[in-house]
């Protein structure tokens, strides 16, 4: 719960000394202490003042010097990427490498340090400024796409000119104090060793909590402040379980969140036993527990962490990375090394979900994004874009275990669009003799629209799965992102869980599977109630497999379908989550404090 609301007047200046606490809201669970890292994305003041003839010498080597420092970086970023994500996202790095070469704006920064006098800084922005009008007047898209990597790499220039706090300074084991972070910025970070991280800004299940839950990170959000009362060094306490960030804390303070830490080291090994063993409850009903995979290189921990495939696989990354959609025959090569690591692992591989706040910050901006062109409404719209995909994924599904599904569906007609497309690819495929395989195709139920007319909707596909985050976001009108307003975020609302309930029920009455892979998947207070609804499957971040596989293994679904009764039953959020903490604690009082 947010306590402190942004400030709008009257800041005094902090002072940097004092031991301060503030509450947000916990976005990835667990404990970190360690020393601060500021991260700030500087606004860059370009000196544009003229230096004398002497001197120009002196910036030319400075430039020289900035290229071979950001060209350093720029190897170490597609480095990290190629490895995290593969080749398909580091060739962006890579083609930003080249363009710190680019031997025409390096002879105009050159001329303009010489004839015009200008500082390196200064030149360097002329120049690149020229490129981007030119690439802007463009009518190819393909060069007009270029420009945001143009200024990245111009920022990065200027930003080594000006001697800017770089990422590669972040020491070992630091905790991350930022007003906000991009999803690139976390990728970054993953290397680190960072130990956890803090934020003025974020929203719960924000792209940027995602990955930090993928990643094992702590992470507290909707701060407001921390980033302009800590200094760098300072010692920081990330308490990502009540969502509380400490600076300079006091020793004895700091003596209790180590023994949390080693009580919490404690509580996580229990899971450990038997993970590799099916989630059956005591009285025989299996669940399938999967992973939502991020990043490619996560599915190297599926079989550490007992997952039984992946439930969901976001594609946005492969858009993301390089700002445009990669070919099909990019795709198919991408897929078909996912799904050759996924080995026998079922994957549910999801269907470009871009749009809300997976865009680009050089695109168009609409009035409410997640009201806007998301998901399936951008792909209805751009047949060659949903047809390069789906062929991709189709001919990479030979002899592999792979279904297919589609984000923010609203209503039945859209399942007929996707449904006509999918049959002209079939065709397509077919005429040109191309080896490719029919795979289940499923929906997300994610709008609560589509959960009215679900039982519509189940008729003609092969399974639902209950994009949670999406669907508490639209069922209450509470953007998810949004830290001022994250109080009221609340997937357990009446609202929303008699909408899941009936979303599994329409899916059964079909005799289609239902799973969920929105992050309410991992709340464990959740589990029992799922299970007494019949969830057949739980998709949740890879790390918290093993707590979900222990929960179903100590439970009686009988118990379940009677906790299910009473809670649907239940008026407000309030009474739902105190009914749902008691029943935990008394079957399982181990979960005593972390619930
Ligand atoms: C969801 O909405 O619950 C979901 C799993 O999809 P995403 O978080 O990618 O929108
Ligand atoms: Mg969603």
């Amino acid at each position: 719960m947010i306590t402190d609301k942004p400030v709008l007047a009257g800041n005094k200046e902090p002072d940097l000394t004092q031991e301060v606490r503030l509450k947000g809201a916990p976005a990835s669970r667990g404990y970190a202490i360690g020393p601060a890292f500021l991260f700030k994305r500087d606004t860059i003041n370009i000196d544009y003042r003229t230096v004398a003839p002497e001197d120009s010498e002196e910036e030319k080597d400075k430039f020289r010097k900035s290229i071979e420092q950001s060209n350093k970086e720029l190897i170490k970023i597609s480095t990290i990427t190629h490895q995290k994500l593969g080749e398909e996202f580091s060739a962006i790095f890579d083609a930003q490498i080249m363009m710190l070469f680019d031997p025409e704006i390096t002879k105009i920064i050159n001329r303009e340090i010489e004839q015009a006098g200008f500082t390196a800084e200064a030149a360097t922005d002329k120049a690149f400024n020229q490129q981007i009008e030119l690439l802007r007047a463009s009518a190819d898209t393909y060069l007009a796409q270029r420009i945001t990597d143009l200024e990245d790499v111009k920022f990065r220039i200027i930003r080594n000119l000006q001697r800017g706090k770089l990422l590669s300074h972040v020491e070992d084991s630091s905790v991350i104090v930022a007003d906000n972070l991009t999803p690139a910025d976390m990728i970054l970070f993953s290397r680190q060793n960072i130990v956890g991280i803090i934020l003025d800004f974020g929203g719960l299940t924000s792209h940027v909590a995602l990955i930090a839950r993928s990643l094992n990170i702590p992470l507290v959000i909707g701060l407001h402040k921390i980033s302009g009362v800590v200094k760098n060094g300072d010692e920081i306490i990330v308490d990502g379980i009540d969502g509380i960030a400490i600076a300079r804390p006091a020793p004895n303070i700091l003596e209790k969140y180590r023994k949390k830490m080693e009580k919490f080291r404690k509580f996580i090994s229990i899971f450990e036993n038997d993970i590799n063993e099916p989630a059956i409850t005591i009285d025989g009903k299996r669940i399938n527990v999967l992973a939502n995979i991020e990043f490619r290189d996560e599915i190297g921990d599926m079989g550490i962490c007992g997952a039984e495939g992946i439930g969901l696989y976001r594609t946005e990354h492969l858009f993301l990375s390089r700002g445009y959609f990669p070919s099909e025959d990019h795709q198919f090569k991408y897929y078909s090394s996912l799904f050759d690591l996924a080995k026998a692992w079922p994957v549910t591989i999801r269907a470009f979900d871009v749009g809300g706040d997976k865009v680009l910050e050089s695109s168009f901006h609409e009035m409410n994004p997640f009201l806007g062109w998301r998901g399936i409404r951008i792909m209805l719209d751009r047949p060659d874009i949903f047809k390069n995909q789906i062929r991709a994924i189709l001919r990479a599904s030979v002899g592999k275990n792979v279904k297919l599904m589609f984000p923010m569906i609203h209503n039945l007609t859209q399942v007929h669009q996707i449904k006509e497309l999918m049959e002209e690819i079939y065709v397509e495929l077919d005429k040109k003799d191309i080896p490719y395989k029919k795979i289940p195709v499923g929906v997300m139920i994610e709008v609560p629209s589509a959960v009215m007319v679900s039982e519509e909707i189940a008729r003609e596909v092969a399974f639902f799965s209950i994009g949670t985050n999406d669907l508490t976001q639209y069922t209450l009108a509470v953007d998810r992102g949004n830290d001022i307003i994250s109080s009221l975020y609340k997937e357990l609302e009446p609202a929303v869980i008699r909408l899941i309930d009936k979303t599994i029920q329409s899916g059964h009455l079909s005799n289609i599977p239902v799973s969920i892979c929105g992050e309410l998947g991992s709340n464990i207070l959740a589990t029992p109630l799922l299970i007494g609804m019949g969830i057949d499957d739980i998709s949740v971040v890879i790390r918290r497999v093993p707590e979900v596989k222990y929960i179903i293994k100590n439970l009686r679904e009988s118990d379940c379908v009677k906790l299910k009764n009473e809670v649907l039953k239940l008026g407000t959020v309030a009474e739902v989550e105190a009914r749902l903490k008691s029943w935990l604690t008394e079957h399982m009082p181990q979960f005593a404090g972390y619930i």
